[in-house]
């Protein structure tokens, strides 16, 4: 990068140490964030439109005299209104300004003006309240295309286009190419340092498209290359673990109390295959909640136990990793195969012991929390590491674990229901496996939307279930009341449910601020059915399992993105009973109707996210802490997926070709992996 763009904001002439602080704000801190905060949308000033031809609603700009002076009202002590009459060739409109005594002085009659703002038609007469104007041959706030940016803080729209008007300018002659000659030509894409321009002040919308599909390719293809080329550094890094052909996965698939579905079979021989391999296995299961992923990595890890091999296995809540130690232990008993829980709520004692046994080999596989990233975790021979639920996890404490093996195979599994389309894209550094069948004889999860006048029936509705034995989880966004917020909390309705509307049955509340073993407590007494009505926060999101509970009423549901509350429903319909989901939401917006919508008419969680993704937008929904993906600034990655999917095979083909890019025409591109990873170090 030239050294100019690492220029500190500060410096750039019009800013200074307090405009600086708000350019902080947004992530402007030096040149290069300046030139690459880009525009939201461009209003076109460029155009004058006759007056006659005005429309209502659309935004314009008119050229013309004023008919004569300004005409100031004042309607209360501080509100002045200020109007004009200007006349064009066409017609007349009506100017419009609120408390802007200066103005009577500084208008004149004899020069023509520009304005440009909303206009209003009232009885077919059009006006423009609190116009954008200058004379005529002003060119500084109209006759052009303006961008307008994101967010500003207390820095007007003008200021900060003034400013990066300004670094422009600092910077103009000193851009350096960033991507090879051969794809400029093959794309016949703009140079950067014209791209760059154009985005924010284009000449005209064809040349605006023209810079951001430029901005936009660059983006995304960089992204795709480093994962490819990450991919290709596992690969080609020492060999890793060959587990034994005569270790087979049958034989516990026999022992099931189940029999597998078509897709987990599927899977397990993707892994099989992976693990008998001399390549370290890098995949990331992917399976909507309930698939049955747990089982999967219980068959892979009884593998690597029978192949020599001890197996780990990560959960991000204590309540999640007792659960798969149970399931494990109930299947693997017979088996000669020693199972334990590592979780910090565990006495000092017991940890010890766990820990020893660990390092001389008597533990072959151990589930647990964070905890067993901790430094005085030693194996004897870590083969598999499995982590569940994996946005819970940074790549960095993926990579903790995997360093207490000598390259052990990585299993990695998700019920966050990325689109396929794209998560074979954004996981470009992982093979990718997907269970899209559940286990047969599931029922569907009735859902239904209701709003405040529906409250009576709910309750009504959740006694008669409880006196046929079932159980009730009920989630809320909030742990405590919250004057600033208008939701509701778990302690509020855990109160009114305790004492008001439930007195007779046994209600208790979960959130995260309470001791490990208070949660585990609690955890325990539900899913032995001493509870009825369990008041929570969404720490129950993650893959606990109590098949006796068959409704879930979610508190505010219109807080919750549309993939959390999927996930949240998959804790009911875990058992035979049919199961409920009842969404109580406020606020009358569209888009929190049409959601509300997609969540009660379908299961499918690959469905839920593709419409989530399009209703929110990608840069909610893939947010850097979540996925471990750089943010983008211009790509969108549902409206961009065409260009996304052309990115990928030419990173394909470059990586292929050219796999640690050595050769002279990829030096550029070198750069931009090498500058995505800059953040990521610890891969
Ligand atoms: P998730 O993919 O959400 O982690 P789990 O692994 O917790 O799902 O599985 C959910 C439930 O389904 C568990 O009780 C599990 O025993 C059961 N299960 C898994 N596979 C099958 C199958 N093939 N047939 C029947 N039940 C299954
Ligand atoms: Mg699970």
């Amino acid at each position: 990068m030239p050294e100019i763009l690492s220029k500190d904001i500060q410096y750039i002439k019009g800013v200074g140490p307090n405009r600086a602080t708000l350019l902080n704000k947004v992530g402007i801190f030096n040149l290069k964030d300046l030139i690459t905060y880009f525009p939201r949308e461009h209003e076109d000033r460029g155009k004058i439109k006759n007056i006659c031809d005005l429309e209502d609603g659309e935004e314009a700009l008119i050229s013309g005299f004023p008919t004569g002076r300004i005409n100031e009202v004042r309607i209360r002590k501080n509100m002045l209104i200020s109007k004009l009459t200007v006349r064009d060739e066409t017609g007349t409109c009506q100017i419009t300004w609120y408390n802007q005594s200066y103005l009577k002085k500084s208008i004149r009659q004899d020069i023509r003006y520009k304005f440009y703002g909303r206009v209003t038609k009232k009885y077919g007469r059009p006006e423009i309240m609190s116009p954008v104007f200058e004379s005529e041959d002003a060119n500084k706030n109209t006759g052009k295309i303006i961008p307008i940016y994101p967010l500003t803080y207390q820095l007007t729209q003008n200021t900060l286009r003034k400013i990066i008007e300004e670094g422009l300018k600092e910077v103009n002659g000193q851009l350096e190419e960033t991507l090879p000659q051969y794809l400029l030509d093959k794309y016949n894409f703009y140079d950067y340092s014209t791209a760059i321009n154009q985005i924010h002040f284009p000449s005209d919308f064809d040349s605006f498209n023209k810079a951001k599909k430029r901005l936009v390719f660059e983006e995304l293809f960089s992204m795709q290359l480093a994962l490819l080329s990450l991919k290709n550094k596992y690969e080609i890094k020492k060999p890793g673990i060959e587990f034994s052909k005569d270790a087979k996965m049958s034989d516990v698939i026999f022992k099931l109390p189940f029999k597998l579905t078509k897709a987990q079979l599927r899977v397990l021989e993707e892994i099989d295959k992976d693990m008998e391999s001399s390549k370290p296995m890098n995949r990331l299961l992917q399976g909507d909640v309930g698939s049955g992923k747990t089982v999967v990595a219980l068959i892979a890890a009884y593998k690597a136990v029978k192949s020599g091999y001890q197996a780990t296995i990560m959960a991000p809540t204590a309540i999640l990793a007792s659960q798969h130690l149970e399931t494990f232990q109930d299947i693997l008993k017979n088996s000669g195969i020693t199972c334990e829980l590592l979780i910090s709520g565990i006495s000092k004692k017991k940890k010890e012991d766990i820990l020893k046994r660990l390092e001389n080999g008597e533990i072959d596989i151990l589930i647990g929390t964070h905890a067993i990233l901790e430094e005085n975790v030693k194996f004897k021979k870590l083969g598999l590491v499995v982590t569940d639920e994996q946005h819970r996890f940074g790549v960095r404490q993926r990579s903790t674990v995997v360093q207490k093996g000598n390259n052990p195979d990585v299993l990695v599994m998700t019920a966050t229901p990325i689109p396929r389309t794209l998560a074979l894209i954004l996981y470009g550094d992982l093979d990718i496996s997907i269970i899209d069948e559940l286990p047969p004889n599931r029922k569907k999860i009735e859902t239904y939307a209701v709003t405040k006048g529906m409250e009576f029936r709910v309750n009504n509705f959740i006694a008669k279930n409880i006196e046929e034995g079932r159980q009730c989880y009920i989630v809320c966004p909030l742990v405590e009341e919250n004057e600033e917020i208008d939701a509701k909390s778990v302690m509020e309705i855990y109160e009114n449910y305790k004492n008001k509307i439930f007195p007779n049955y046994r209600v208790e509340y979960l959130h995260g601020k309470m001791k490990q073993k208070e949660k585990d407590s609690i955890m325990e007494e539900f899913k032995n059915g001493n509870i009825d009505i369990l008041v929570s926060t969404t720490v129950i999101e993650v893959g606990v399992n109590v098949p006796n509970s068959n409704i879930m009423i979610i508190e505010n549901a219109e807080r919750f993105g549309l993939a959390q509350l999927h996930q949240l429903r998959g804790r009911v319909g875990r058992g035979e009973y049919q199961s409920y989901c009842i969404l109580k939401y406020q606020g009358n917006s569209q888009i929190i109707k049409q959601r509300m919508k997609v969540i009660s008419s379908t299961n499918d969680g690959f469905v839920i996210s593709e419409k989530d993704l399009e209703l929110r937008g990608s840069g909610e929904f893939f947010g850097t802490r979540q996925h471990g993906i750089p943010e983008f600034k211009i790509a969108n990655l549902f409206e961009d997926i065409g260009t996304l999917k052309v990115v990928q095979e030419i990173a394909m083909e470059i990586i292929n070709e050219d796999p640690l890019l050595e050769k002279k025409e990829n030096i550029k591109l070198k750069r931009l992996v090498d500058d995505k990873f800059k953040d990521r170090i610890d891969i």
